[in-house]
């Protein structure tokens, strides 16, 4: 149960808003999914804050909760998490509308992973990448984002329609019949709307 009201008691856990949930089926779709309500008055950046990646990290499954950055570590952290965000996110877009993903964008991702690589250690058989530091978290969605526009799923890859969404999902229906980030919200809007117009 929350502790309830008590000055300085857990208060700042408790005032954490929420994180959007991972939909995308891919770690870097998941991470390029971070803005609610994008490009109107009530956008939300879910990962405005070093706070709000550690947290967004820990849920990931990248990082165990006791972990943060260094201090000086923590700016270049948010400034690198937001790039490759960006990145993904225009890259993915592009590719889901099959338009050609911007240059500049396919750099990003192959600078971000080729750095991470090359700083990470690499042991064991099967061999297993370790990121250190912030690598523990740009690392991850880096490569992910290049095992994607690698692999098959690619095929798979779509954008939610609503102009304030714009989420990016792989659809692994059998017949690729997905067509929203979630059907509990984008979906169910759009059948309201469409019952409202009597198109529905
Ligand atoms: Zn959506």
């Amino acid at each position: 149960m929350q502790a309830s009201g008590e000055p300085g008691d857990r208060r700042d856990a408790e005032e954490q808003p929420p994180l959007p949930r991972r939909v995308g089926g891919n770690l870097a779709l998941d991470l390029a999914n971070t803005f609610s309500f994008r490009g109107t008055a009530r956008e939300v950046d879910h990962l405005a804050t070093v706070e709000a990646v550690r947290r967004w990290a820990v849920a990931a499954g990248l990082i165990e909760d006791g972990w943060s950055p260094a201090t000086d570590e923590a700016r270049t952290l948010v400034a690198t998490v937001h790039r490759l965000r960006r990145a993904v996110d225009a890259t993915g877009a592009a590719i889901a509308h099959s338009e050609e993903p911007p240059a500049e964008a396919l750099a990003t991702i192959r600078d971000l992973a080729a750095g991470s690589l090359a700083r990470a250690t690499l042991a064991g058989v099967p061999a297993h990448l370790s990121f250190d530091g912030p690598d523990r978290i740009v690392g991850p969605v880096a490569w992910a984002a290049l095992d994607l526009l690698r692999g098959s799923d690619l095929d798979r890859l779509k954008q939610c329609p609503p102009e304030d969404c714009h989420w990016l999902f792989i659809d692994r229906t059998k017949n690729g019949s997905r067509r929203w980030c979630e059907m509990a919200t984008c979906g169910d809007k759009a059948k309201r709307r469409a019952r409202r117009s009597g198109t529905g």
